[in-house]
Parts: C-alpha cells; structure tokens; sequence
C-alpha cells in the first residue's frame, strides 16, 4: 500500500528532481505532476521524462495531488504557498525540503489555513543545482527530519514517513526550533565558514589565486566543495534561520579565539586534546555509515 498516489512537486532542481527520480524507481506507479519558475528547467524536465506532467502554473501543478512538496529556496516558499491555495485539494497534505524550518511552518500555516501541513527536510544535499544534477540515490541511507507542529494530523506525519522511507530515507521528527539550532551547528555554521575561508583566500594579495588553486590538495580544496553551494539556497538559508546560526557563531568565535590564544602561547596540549577529539567525530559519522570510509573522501590516486 503506497502512502500517496499522485505526487505534485513545486519547485524541480536538485532536490525535486530527486524525488521524482527516486519515486520513479522505488514508486513507480505514482503519478509525478510538477511546475518550477523557470521556462528552461520545466523543458529540461520534460526533455529528461522525469515527471509524467510538467504544469504551466504552480496551482495546475497541484489540482488533483494527494501529496504537494515544495521544493524551491526557502524565501520563495510563502510565495508559492499563496500560488497554491486556490487550487489545494482538501485532503492534500502539503511538505516542503527547507534546510530551515520554524519560520517556514509559520509562513506555510499563514499561506494556507486549514490545510494539512508537515515540515520536512531531507538532510542530502550536493553543491550541485538544477534538474540536471539531481539522483534517485540522493536520499538512501540520508536523514530525513520532519518537524509537525503539536496537534499534526498523526496520520500525514506517518504517511509522510512512509513515503520518504520509501525513497530510502532515516526518518525522524523532531521541533522546528531544535531543528534549526541542530543544523545551524551541522550544516549552516560549516558553510559559512567555507564561504569565509575560499573568500578570504581568493582576497589575498601576497598569496597569488594561481598559489591557491595549485597547492588546494593541502586542505582548501575540501571547503570549496561547500563554498561552491548554491548562492540563492544559502543566502535563504542564513536570512531565515538568522537567530540560531548567530548564537552558533558566537560560540564557534570563542572556540577560535580559544585556539588563537593556544597558538600565541605555545600551548601544545590544548591543540592536541581538540585534535584528538575531532578525530573521533570523523570515526563516528564514518561508523554511522554517513560518510565514505576511504581516506582522502574516496579520491582515487592512480
Ligand atoms: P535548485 O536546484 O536551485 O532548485 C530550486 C528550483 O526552484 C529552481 O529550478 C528554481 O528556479 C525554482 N524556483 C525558485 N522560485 C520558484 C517559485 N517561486 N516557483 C517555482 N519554482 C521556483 O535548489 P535545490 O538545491 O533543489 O533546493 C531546493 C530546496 O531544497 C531549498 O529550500 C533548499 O533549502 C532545500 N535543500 C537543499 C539541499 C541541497 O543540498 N541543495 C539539501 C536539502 C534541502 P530558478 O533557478 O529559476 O530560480
């Protein structure tokens, strides 16, 4: 028994087009309607098959769907709620992927009073976009956090469940707000620490950008990956999970300056203990089947 039979996605870069994908093969008798904004994703869509019906307007996308995700930055969510309301059906739940979450259920409940509506974010990312970029494999083995509010519809938060499971994903449910402190450590700080270091890198003038783009085996190549992550997407991101990722960096700027101070006074063992510790989470999240195990993230070396 599936947990949905006509599933609509608002929104058809990375992500959407990844659960269209992966829906095509672990759902394949669903039927996968969908819009996005732009004229020249909604022809690669239709030009790649991956959705059996690409909509002209984002309220034809959802008119007969039992499931609606939306799958477009999060600043844009509101706007594409309000698209959708006239045309909802009534027993449609309605989910999202936003990489931040309380201020989205908000915006969502305003857009749509009375409409069933369950939070969500697939933990499974790339610092890749567009239809182009997505894969039905994104989201195996990946967390999926759904944040419903207190006093849910318990039977859309299951069949949600079900559904992302489905897809292959861990799922778990979790507050809005406890998500955003979780992923202002785990996600958000990290990115705008890589954004931090690849820009101070590329403003230096006694290190040439010919230096640091040769000698990026040392470590700087890793953080561009994340520095090469979608400018709408995290801009979006920082403005609407604004309140944890500062305390966050409160914290993290005392941690530095922890570590600046060990460094001017020579003290040798307080780098070690931090070290040593830090090795310890990369053994987990390995351990936990969260990351390659090969060293060096899987690069081969022939
Ligand atoms: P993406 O590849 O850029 O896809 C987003 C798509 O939405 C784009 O094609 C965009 O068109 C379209 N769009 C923008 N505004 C729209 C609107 N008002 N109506 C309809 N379509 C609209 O981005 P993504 O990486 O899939 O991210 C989508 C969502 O997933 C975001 O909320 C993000 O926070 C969340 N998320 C991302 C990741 C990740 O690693 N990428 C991971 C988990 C969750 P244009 O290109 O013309 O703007």
């Amino acid at each position: 028994m599936l947990p949905f039979a006509r599933v609509s996605i608002i929104g058809l870069g990375l992500i959407g087009s990844s659960i269209a994908r992966a829906v095509r093969v672990h759902m394949p008798t669903v039927s996968l309607s969908g819009y996005d904004a732009s004229p020249e994703v909604r022809a690669t869509v239709r030009a790649l098959d991956l959705i059996d019906d690409v909509a002209d307007s984002a309220g034809a996308a959802v008119t007969d769907a039992d499931l609606v995700i939306l799958c477009v930055p999060v600043g844009a969510i509101a706007d594409v709620a309000r698209e959708i309301a006239a045309d909802l059906p009534a027993e449609c739940v309605v989910s999202d992927v936003g990489s931040s979450k309380a201020g989205i259920a908000k915006a969502l409940s305003e857009a749509l009073p009375g409409a069933t509506i369950i939070p969500a974010h697939p933990v499974a990312g790339t610092e890749n976009s567009g239809p182009e970029a997505g894969f039905a494999s994104l989201f195996h083995d990946r967390y999926c956090i759904l944040t419903p509010t207190d006093g849910a519809d318990a039977v859309a938060v299951e069949r949600l469940s079900s559904f992302w499971a489905k897809l292959g994903a861990r799922v778990e449910t979790m507050d809005a707000a406890h998500h955003d402190l979780v992923l202002a450590v785990t996600s958000h700080l990290p990115h705008l620490i890589a954004y931090t270091i690849v820009g101070t890198a590329s403003d230096l003038e006694a290190v040439t950008q010919s230096e640091v783009i040769k000698y990026s085996a040392g470590g700087f190549r890793d953080f561009t990956r994340i520095a090469a992550s979608d400018p709408t997407m995290w801009r979006d991101v920082f403005l609407a999970n604004k309140d944890a990722v500062l305390e966050m960096l409160q914290r993290f700027s005392e941690d530095l300056s922890a570590l600046q101070r060990a460094i001017r006074w020579d003290d040798g063992d307080a780098l070690f203990d931090l070290f040593t510790r830090t090795r310890a989470v990369r053994r987990s999240i390995i351990e936990q089947g969260q990351d390659d195990s090969r060293p060096d993230f899987g690069r081969s070396h022939d």
